[in-house]
């Protein structure tokens, strides 16, 4: 049975930290794990590193990933730890805050928790003329900040040692690639469910332990968790208006129901195994990235400062 309080940080031997249902090997906790333990596989034939930090953000799919993650921890040998970027957004960061809080102390796994030099209301106010001109999103700009903290919180607190996870799913994994596709940069960006980092960049590796599972099935185990007392977050993020992400997730399905006529209910998958073939045929030169001359983390921009400081106006 469940048993929180046995399950301190390191303290999983590997023998499972489940209830019983997921001794059934056709069970939706069995499925899922089976997809988070191939990609840990994976990440295996590369280098196991001693440090697996899961970003957290309050919602089911980073608590799902955190749920497995720990439950693999003794068997793969790394330590799990998690955090939780404070962006500071009223009526939502603070919520999802103390979600992250109860999930990690319920699981056993050290949290950090990151507040960047400036909030996301702040940024905006401060860059509020390039917003009206449709020069910056919202999203965009907020998915920026988070991948920039991401990494150097990781760099700096387990260098080479560790591995950033996050919690997408399948479905933002072909929302993403939607808009690659019409944005006729097939492949660019794409990095599937282990993507390896470069100490010489100061960039951590990351890993997308549920990059092969289905939203729906995320929303299912949702109910699992529920039911053993986790809580996710129940307030939308009022900045969200206008994400795009939405929009290609429906015209996914709309696809998938167009295809399901035809008997060829496997759209996802080919997708997939189409865009990864297209990544790998790409070049992997990176000579073109520089070193931020401010902060000294990799940038593509001309100018050689990065996007997050002339966000942060440093
Ligand atoms: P999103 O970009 O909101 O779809 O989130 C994608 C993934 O980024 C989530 O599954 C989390 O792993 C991570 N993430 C999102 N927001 C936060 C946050 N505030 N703090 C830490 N991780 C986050
Ligand atoms: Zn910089």
């Amino acid at each position: 049975m469940w048993d929180c309080g046995s399950h301190g940080p390191g303290s999983n031997p590997g023998g499972g930290i489940f209830g019983e249902e997921m001794n059934g090997k056709n069970s939706l906790p069995s499925y899922i794990k089976k997809r988070v333990r191939s990609v840990l596989y994976k990440l295996k034939k590369e280098r196991m590193p001693d440090y697996i930090t899961i970003a957290m953000s309050g919602g089911k799919d980073s608590l799902a990933a955190a749920y497995f993650l720990k439950d693999f921890e003794g068997v793969f040998g790394y330590t799990l730890e998690a955090f939780f970027i404070d962006l500071g957004i009223e009526g939502f960061s603070s919520e999802s805050k103390e979600v992250v809080k109860e999930a990690t102390e319920k699981l056993g796994i050290k949290l950090h928790i990151i507040k960047p030099e400036k909030s996301l209301p702040q940024i905006i106010e401060e860059n509020w003329e390039k917003i009206k001109m449709g020069q910056i999103k919202i999203c965009a700009t907020c998915g920026l900040i988070k991948r920039y903290i991401m990494n150097k919180f990781c760099w700096e607190n387990y260098g080479e040692k560790g591995v950033i996870a996050t919690g997408h799913n399948l479905d933002d994994e072909l929302a993403f690639m939607v808009s690659n596709i019409y944005g006729q940069n097939v492949g660019y960006g794409f990095k599937g469910s282990v993507a390896l980092g470069n100490s010489k960049e100061k960039l951590c590796s990351k890993i997308k332990p549920l990059a092969k599972v289905r939203e729906a099935k995320l929303e299912a185990f949702k109910d699992v968790l529920l039911k053993k007392g986790f809580r996710t977050t129940t307030k939308e993020c009022l900045l969200k208006d206008g994400n795009t992400q939405t929009k290609h997730k429906a015209f996914i399905h709309a696809i998938e129901e167009i295809s399901k006529k035809f008997k060829t209910n496997n759209f996802a998958t080919a997708t997939l195994h189409y865009i990864e073939k297209a990544h790998k045929n790409k070049e992997k030169d990176v000579s073109w990235r520089k070193t931020c001359k401010i902060c000294h983390y990799p940038t593509s921009s001309k100018d050689g400062i990065c996007s997050y400081c002339k966000l942060m106006r440093r």
